[in-house]
């Protein structure tokens, strides 16, 4: 790779999103395109209107549940398509079902479009990989274009083991107090993280309509889930007798929800990054907080970055700044762009209407 500083450049930001010129397509666009790569079906990065969807094969399930049937190509890990002379692969990202690296090369140089990623299982010291979705793969090249979600030193993740051991921990205490566990966790990629971790000898796992909606595109996408039980709001605010025992699975959303109440007495926690954060817990009065992002820890942004060996580094959302700081000390060409992600696992997110509706899907 000998990217000269006259090569144009291969994504730019445009109103709509991301945009590269040479193909005339864009990347995880805010507005309604006629072509969209696609890196994963997160609401902020996957909307609705496109003309024409690409995305990894693997993510093209959860794509159709979030998205309904768009006109969608799926493109393996790795397979090579050239558009208007650009060649654009896909390359597994570790962040969630079908996630993906956007690599286009064009006139000699190579780009990266990092998505949302994490490094667990890759990186040394990262612990385990997350079972339930492709890990991670390093990309050469010119140009890294990476969020910054956790872009502050002091988030570093615990192993995933280490964090499962607890929440079965918590559920084994409370299951033997006879007090259900109520466990809020984003419903699309950290909840099947979970549920591939939970010990079901414990006792019955039950999901919101919202979870179990993206359990369904997993197990059809051949990822192995232990036995759920779906839990509807239309059932009414009888108690469910079995839930003393239960692990309920359950959006952020749901919080303070009258949907609780079938659940009798429970104690509650939350899975998020954001739970390494002093005060996070407190301020949302849980009982528990447990440290698991889908999002690389800020080693894990260095790490990944290193891996790419680019020379030149584009922060697209999240804690940008102090990322971009840090790679220009480092002795790399860094900025950052004004992007409409967000983030998809803070508690403040309303969870998208397509994975809150759990009639339509059944
Ligand atoms: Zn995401
Ligand atoms: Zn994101």
């Amino acid at each position: 790779m000998s990217a000269r500083r006259s090569d144009p450049d291969l994504v730019v930001l445009r109103p709509q999103g991301l945009y590269c010129p040479a193909g005339d397509f864009f990347i995880d666009p805010w507005r309604a395109v006629e072509r969209a790569v696609i890196t994963h079906a997160h609401a902020d990065h996957a909307r609705g209107g496109h003309g024409h969807y690409l995305a990894a094969r693997s993510g093209v399930g959860v794509l159709h549940a979030r998205l309904g049937p768009v006109s969608a190509q799926a493109l393996e890990y790795g397979e090579v398509i050239t558009h208007s002379g650009v060649k654009v692969s896909l390359h597994p990202a570790g962040h969630v079902l079908g996630s993906a690296q956007v690599r286009i090369e064009h006139g000699g140089s190579v780009w990266v479009v990092s998505g949302d990623y994490k490094t667990a299982g890759v990186r040394e010291g990262s612990g385990e990989a997350d079972p339930t979705c492709a890990a991670f793969e390093p990309v050469f090249c010119d140009v890294f274009v990476t969020e910054s979600t956790f872009g502050l030193p002091i988030y570093r993740w615990p192993a995933q083991a280490e964090v499962l051991a607890e929440i079965n921990a918590w559920w084994a205490g409370n299951a033997q107090n006879r007090r259900a566990s109520v466990l809020f966790a984003y419903s699309f990629g950290k909840a099947q993280r979970i549920l591939a971790g939970l010990d079901p000898a414990i006792g019955p796992i039950l999901c919101h309509g919202a979870v179990e909606n993206i359990n369904r595109t997993y197990r059809q996408a051949g990822v192995i889930l232990p036995h759920t039980l779906h839990y509807e709001e239309q059932r009414g605010a009888r108690e469910v007798p079995e839930a003393a025992q239960a692990l309920v699975l359950a959006p952020p959303s749901a919080q303070g929800s009258p949907w609780l109440r079938r659940f009798g007495s429970y104690s509650d926690g939350f899975a998020s990054g954001w739970m390494q954060l002093r005060g996070a817990r407190r301020r949302q009065a849980l009982d528990r907080g447990f440290v698991l992002s889908d999002h690389a820890d800020w080693p894990g942004l260095l790490w990944a970055i290193e891996q790419s060996q680019a020379q030149r580094v584009i922060v697209t959302h999240g804690q940008s700044a102090p990322l971009v700081r840090w790679l220009r000390e480092a002795g790399l060409a860094a900025q950052a762009f004004e992007t409409e992600f967000g983030d998809e696992e803070a508690a403040e997110v309303v969870e998208a209407p397509a994975a809150t509706a759990p009639t339509s899907v059944g």
